[in-house]
């Protein structure tokens, strides 16, 4: 017999638990908010919540992993800093309450598995979780999209993050075993298999967490937006930058955003390519075009880091290795490798034995076999 937090007699219908995968973004760098098509998958870790109604007007959360519990008002976010887990569990109480009839006080109880701030959103993993887990307990019935809208303005709003909304896709849209070809201007969406067999995926975590990252992230937008403005004065009727013509790109003045410019337009048409070779099998295609979007983010786009080079050139060297890009923001995070079967421990040891000497730490590797798909955990 299960018993729930207060010691009670507890049936099984009684709680909900939900849970949200992170991601990793395959291809598709720095394009999101450019009008491109990114190309994330769900990874096998996510944040778990057991849910239930509370008979009070005050929520109760309880973050398992902080070793934290907040209580507070139904319709209110409590005071907490930028960042916190209060803040995205309690703005996405207030987004999801909007929408539906009505807002019971809820007992969260929170876990996820999901490195934070490693780049594999843990942030939009929580904030679908808990999106969902107002949706198993109340009955509401939200759509996907509009979810992940909810959650990007959770992440804009209550945490201070101007990020796009590809992370809150694939959280709550990605399917095991398939990347999600998502365009971030329509949100059109389609799911692409993953080939089982011929080649792994393999993460390789810098451990670099770079303060500088957000302000560099904004020069980006501000570079982006003015190399538009460029293309439309020159008589384009551009929805985006990465629908300006490779000729116009080349074009632009000054050099910076011509690099930019030419970043977008190319790093978008490798996710069609790279949808394309996962179709196709083509394990040896997809490596090259990661190896191609590594070189763009690091000569063109200027986002890679010195760590981040060197754990690329280091798995480029590894027979075997099919090809490795950076992935996330950049200025750190982690890399990702399109790596032969049979060469993913000979990957595992020249990256932790070179890191390590040349860095003094050791790097966080990830074979990103599993994937997890959001929504109700159901008893086995
Ligand atoms: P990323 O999304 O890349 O992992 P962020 O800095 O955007 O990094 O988000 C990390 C933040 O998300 C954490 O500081 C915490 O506030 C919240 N978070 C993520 N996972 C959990 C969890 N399991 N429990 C509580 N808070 C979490
Ligand atoms: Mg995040």
């Amino acid at each position: 017999m299960l018993r729930d937090a207060v010691g009670g007699r507890a049936s099984l219908s009684r709680f909900s638990m939900v849970q949200a995968p992170g991601r990793v973004n395959l291809i598709g760098e720095h394009i999101d908010y450019n009008g491109g098509h990114v190309l994330p998958i769900p990874i096998g870790r996510v944040v778990g919540i057991a849910a239930r109604k509370r008979a009070h007007r005050e929520h109760r959360i309880t973050s398992l992993n902080f070793r934290e519990s907040c209580t507070f008002a139904v319709g209110t976010v409590p005071t907490a800093p930028a960042g916190s887990w209060v803040r995205y569990v309690a703005g996405m109480l207030c987004e999801m309450a909007r929408h539906a009839a009505f807002a019971p006080a809820l007992a969260l109880d929170v876990y996820g598995d999901i490195p934070l701030g490693a780049g594999l959103s843990s942030s939009a993993a929580l904030c679908i979780a808990t999106g969902l887990a107002f949706e198993a307990v109340t009955g509401t019935d939200i759509d996907p999209i509009e979810m992940a809208r909810m959650a990007q303005r959770v992440e804009q709003v209550y945490a201070g993050v101007q990020c796009g909304i590809m992370d809150q896709m694939a959280s709550r849209l990605g399917r095991p075993h398939h990347a999600l070809l998502l365009s971030c201007d329509t949100l059109a969406y389609e799911q692409v298999p993953i080939p089982a067999h011929g080649a792994r995926l393999m993460l390789i975590d810098s451990g670099v967490r770079r303060a500088l990252a957000a302000s560099r992230y904004n020069e980006r937008r501000q570079e982006c937006s003015a190399a538009l403005t460029l293309g439309r004065r020159h008589g384009a009727s551009l929805r985006s930058l990465c629908a300006m013509d490779r000729k116009m790109a080349e074009r632009l003045k000054p050099a910076v955003l011509r690099n930019r410019a030419v970043h977008a337009v190319d790093e978008d048409a490798r996710v069609h390519a790279a949808a394309a070779a996962l179709t196709q099998r083509d394990w040896a295609a997809l490596g090259r075009l990661f190896t191609a979007s590594h070189v763009s983010l690091r000569d063109l786009y200027e986002v890679s880091c010195a760590e981040l080079d060197f754990l690329v050139e280091t798995a480029l060297a590894v027979p075997g290795v099919l090809g490795a890009r950076m992935t996330g923001g950049g200025f750190g995070g982690c890399t990702i490798n399109v790596v032969r079967e049979d060469t993913c421990e000979d990957l595992r040891e020249a990256a932790t034995q070179a890191y390590q000497q040349a860095f003094k730490r050791e790097p966080r590797i990830y074979e990103l076999r599993d994937s997890l798909q959001a929504g109700m955990v159901r008893p086995a």
